[in-house]
């Protein structure tokens, strides 16, 4: 094995480590880019930025770590230990992760370190320790004098792309069960968030991975990401992002080695609310569905629809809910939002929301910047918002909500399924006969019955249609980290029975 190859980061006014397991290679340009407060807009820190050379080496490394290296040849329970004590030492560091997505991101830092660093990374982390040792192959029975088994093999090397609005999750969904199954890493981080993946490896070297099983590289997508989604060395990519940036990693895997690919993808969600709901709690969820963590979530319920005869009450108390919304600097207690990531995601949200007064939306509260610093949006409600319009068609990723009113169970479902997307819906109803429906018609990955965003470990996420393919969490995802060998070997004395 070669040495741990560390790159030390121009720390401003933060000093951070840049981990990159690789073996005996030749140093990086040295090129940096710099990542932003979006509080402040001021740089935070300057952060490798890895070219094509650079994703060469790192493939290399995974490599040499696959086809050599003890991490797919230990055993599951050794891997499975390995990943506790991963574990562990974030849990240590949860304060700190949680900080420097904070910072990185603009999201709220209760959220960060009470909620996703706890609950969505660590937790992860020991879930698919506790799968390692359990993944197997089965015995199959053959029509003839034949052993048959099946093997489930680690793939290989995983290519991994990752975005900015759950920085750690979306790190922790992709490495925990692309471990757990013995496949060595290369991953790339969003421009936008390079930070806490940065600690993240370096824990990763401390609990004990071999070099080269990990490789975190933070880059640019255009660079980085398309050396990723081409290179021939790497036998699979797993991707989360846009849809556009989907097709793309989509044709490049398939111009080069045909790498299987698996997408997470973006999302126009549908929450339905039925007049037979509690108004005040339909109100409140839908309000957390759409304005949660900035608007900023793929699953975010970005399509209102409010059965006809509760619609004028809803607007109103929908209206006050969103007056109420503290949005402010993420680290202060009471805050309930903070700033948009990036200026480029801000200014595209002020331009949607322009698109919706022109198209004839009623904007019902919010719709401008708030103060002259910082990427700061009031929550925006528009109301009467027709299907064909682009703020309902487009994923606007940002506090953007478009309500509109529907008149019978069948045209909801039909307006809910008439879109690209198909990742996930809210229905609110006290019915279990118009739950069941709904969760039977609606065209999407998940449905949530009277709740919004509940995620577990053991729970799978992925999309219908433009939204994805394949499936993140629970036992599903182990299907795209592994493949399935078959053995047949003769059985030459006859059988017992
Ligand atoms: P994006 O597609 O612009 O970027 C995502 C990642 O892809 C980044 O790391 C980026 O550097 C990289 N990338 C960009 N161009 C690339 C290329 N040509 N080849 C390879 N990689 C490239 O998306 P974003 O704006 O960062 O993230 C927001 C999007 O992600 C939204 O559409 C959202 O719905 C989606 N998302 C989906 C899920 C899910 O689980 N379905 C979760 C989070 C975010």
């Amino acid at each position: 094995m070669g040495s741990l190859w560390t790159l030390p980061l121009v720390s401003l006014p933060l000093c951070f480590f840049f981990f990159l397991q690789r073996d005996s290679i030749g140093a990086c340009p040295g090129e940096t880019f710099p990542t932003v407060d979006p509080r402040t807009e001021e740089v935070l820190a300057d952060v490798a930025k890895a070219d094509v050379e650079d994703i060469n080496r790192a493939v290399k490394a995974a490599r040499k770590a696959f086809d050599h290296g003890p991490w797919p040849r230990m055993t599951a329970y050794e891997r499975s230990k390995i990943l506790l004590k991963y574990a562990d030492l974030l849990e240590k560091h949860n304060d700190e992760l949680a900080t420097l997505d904070s910072l990185d991101s603009g999201k709220l830092y209760s959220q960060s370190q009470g909620v996703e660093i706890p609950h969505f990374v660590t937790r992860l982390f020991r879930y698919y320790a506790g799968w390692a040792d359990k993944i197997h192959g089965k015995t199959l029975p053959a029509d003839g004098p034949h052993q048959v088994l099946t093997f489930h093999e680690p793939i290989g090397v995983v290519g991994q792309i990752i975005p900015w609005n759950f920085p750690m999750v979306m790190f922790a969904w992709k490495v925990a069960p692309a471990l757990a199954c013995g496949n060595t890493i290369v991953l790339k981080t969003a421009e936008q968030t390079p930070l806490s993946a940065c600690l993240a490896a370096k824990l990763a070297v401390e609990a004990g991975l071999p070099p080269g099983v990990l490789n975190v590289v933070s880059g640019f997508g255009e660079t980085a990401g398309a050396a990723i989604s081409s290179h021939m060395d790497i036998d699979k990519v797993a991707f989360t992002g846009s849809t556009e940036t989907g097709k793309l990693v989509m044709q490049a895997a398939a111009r080069s080695n045909l790498k299987p690919v698996t997408l997470e993808l973006g999302g126009k969600s549908p929450f339905i609310i039925m007049p037979d709901a509690d108004i005040d709690q339909a109100v409140e969820l839908s309000h957390f569905a759409l304005f949660f963590n900035q608007g900023q979530c793929c699953c975010a319920g970005s399509r209102t629809f409010v059965h006809e005869s509760i619609y004028d009450e809803y607007i109103e108390k929908a209206k006050a809910r969103a007056l109420k919304r503290v949005v402010g600097d993420p680290f202060k207690s009471g805050v309930e939002q903070g700033p948009q990531v990036d200026k480029a995601q801000f200014e595209k949200i002020l331009s949607y929301i322009d698109v919706g007064r022109h198209e004839g939306a009623n904007l019902v509260t919010g719709g401008t910047r708030i103060g002259n610093k910082g990427y700061y949006i009031q929550p925006t409600i528009f109301s009467d918002v027709k299907d064909d319009m682009a703020i309902s068609r487009d994923e606007i990723f940002g506090p953007v909500q478009a309500v509109t009113k529907f008149r019978t169970v069948q045209e909801a479902i039909e307006r809910a399924n008439n879109t690209t997307y198909g990742l996930a819906a809210g229905v609110f109803t006290k019915d279990i006969d118009t739950a069941n429906t709904f969760s039977r018609a609606l065209r999407v990955g998940s449905v949530w019955i009277n709740c919004y965003d509940v995620f577990d470990a053991a729970i799978p996420f992925g999309g219908y249609k433009m939204s994805g393919q394949g499936r993140e969490k629970g036992e599903y995802v182990l299907h795209n980290y592994t493949q399935v060998k078959a053995v047949v070997t003769p059985l030459r004395n006859p059988a017992w029975l």
